[in-house]
């Protein structure tokens, strides 16, 4: 049990030594890949969410990303869930649901992230955006995937 965790540690390690050698320096965004969706990260007191992403795969919408642990003035077990709103233009949401995130107590590397993939049975509207916020508290008229 204990190796099986540590593999994918070991994975995301190098997975973000590349990511963050390659990005030294360079603030701008990539350009959004076809079908991307706008993503508004909700911030948080004990994580930051990052690296995230909603792109539209047939009648499939796709979000996913990785959260990562904050550091200041935030001590103890870090666990909890993504919930996600898809909001129309208008900012009216559309589908509200909730997602789990692996591992769910957020780890405590400063380099190891953990991460969350939903797979959304909805249609982005044009213009909509994808809301992520991170949440570890009870949800009311939430769906869970
Ligand atoms: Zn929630």
């Amino acid at each position: 049990m204990k190796i099986v965790k540590i593999i994918p540690v070991l994975t995301l390690l190098v997975f973000n030594a590349v990511i963050l050698t390659g990005c030294a320096g360079e603030k701008t965004l990539p350009t959004p890949q076809p079908g991307s969706i706008a993503v508004r990260i909700v911030p948080t007191s004990a994580v930051h969410i990052v690296q995230a992403s909603a792109r539209q795969e047939g009648t499939i919408l796709v979000v996913d990303g990785k959260i990562q642990r904050r550091w200041i003035g935030n001590r103890g077990i870090v666990k909890g869930h993504v919930d996600i709103d898809v909001l129309d233009a208008n900012g009216t949401p559309i589908r509200s649901l909730s997602t789990s995130c692996s591992p769910n107590i957020i780890p405590n590397l400063s380099n190891v992230r953990s991460s969350f993939k939903a797979r959304v049975p909805v249609a982005a509207p044009e213009g909509g955006v994808v809301k992520v916020r991170f949440h570890n508290g009870p949800d009311e008229n939430r769906e869970v995937l």
